[in-house]
C-alpha cells in the first residue's frame, strides 16, 4: 500500500501525531529557530520521499526519516525557504539552498546516495552542543526526556516504564512503549528506524 502524500498545510499536525520523539525533537527545534545544524542531512532527507512511495514500504526503507513525510519538491522548497529565509535570507537562501534540495529530488545533477540513519547510528553519534540531532532516550536529561514525553501524552505507568527501559538503557525498548502508548496499539517488531516508526504510525492513524 501506498500512503498519501503529505501537504504542507498538514505538516505540523502530522508530526505531532506520528514521528518519533527524535524527529519531532529536530521539527520543533527549526521551528523555532529557522535553521538546524547540519541541515544538510536533514534537509535530504525531508525531501526525499519519493523513494518512500516507490518503495512503498519494501525493501529500501528510506534513509533520514523525515523523507517519509512526503513533500513534493514545490512544496519542500517552499517549506525550508520559509524557514531558512528568516535567518539567511530569500538570496541566500536561493543561492546555496535551494540547489541542493533540488538536487536531492534528482533535479540538478546527480543524486547522491546517503546512508540509511537507523535507530543504532542515532543512539550512537554524539551530538555537539548546539545540536539537535540524536535519540532522547539516549541524550536528553531524564528531566528532559519526562516533560517531551508528556507533551506527546505519555504519562502514569506508561511513563515509568519508559524511564525504567531509558535507565537500563533499552532505549529503542523505551521508543517501543511510547509508540503503543501514544497509539493504544502493540508494536511487535519493536522500533529500529525512525522512518518505520512513522510509516506504523501511520498505518494505524490511516487504518
Ligand atoms: Fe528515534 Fe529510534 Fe530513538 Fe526512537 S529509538 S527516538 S526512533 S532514534
Amino acid at each position: 500500500r501506498e500512503y498519501a502524500e503529505l501537504s504542507l498545510k498538514d505538516i505540523d499536525q502530522v508530526a505531532k501525531r506520528s514521528f518519533p520523539l527524535c524527529m519531532r525533537h529536530l521539527f520543533e527545534k527549526l521551528r523555532e529557530d529557522h535553521h538546524l545544524k547540519h541541515w544538510r542531512s536533514y534537509a535530504t532527507g525531508f525531501i526525499s520521499q519519493v523513494e518512500v512511495h516507490k518503495s512503498s514500504l519494501g525493501k529500501d526503507v528510506p534513509q533520514f526519516f523525515i523523507m517519509g513525510v512526503g513533500l513534493k519538491l514545490d512544496d519542500a522548497l517552499a517549506f525550508w525557504k520559509a524557514e531558512f529565509s528568516r535567518k539567511v535570507g530569500a538570496d541566500r537562501f536561493d543561492k546555496e539552498y535551494a540547489y541542493s534540495i533540488r538536487h536531492n529530488y534528482g533535479k540538478e545533477g546527480k543524486r547522491t546516495d546517503y546512508t540509511p540513519y537507523s535507530c543504532q547510528k542515532i543512539i550512537s553519534s554524539t551530538p555537539g552542543v548546539g545540536d539537535h540531532h540524536g535519540c532522547p532516550y539516549r541524550h536528553f536529561s531524564l528531566e528532559n526526556l519526562r516533560v517531551a514525553l508528556a507533551k506527546m501524552g505519555v504519562g502514569g505507568r506508561a511513563l515509568e516504564e519508559v524511564i525504567d527501559k531509558t535507565q537500563n538503557r533499552h532505549y529503542q525498548l523505551a521508543c517501543t512503549l511510547t509508540f503503543e502508548a501514544v497509539h493504544g496499539a502493540s508494536c511487535d517488531a519493536g522500533v529500529n528506524h525512525p522512518n518505520q516508526y512513522y510509516i506504523d504510525s501511520k498505518r494505524i492513524m490511516e487504518s
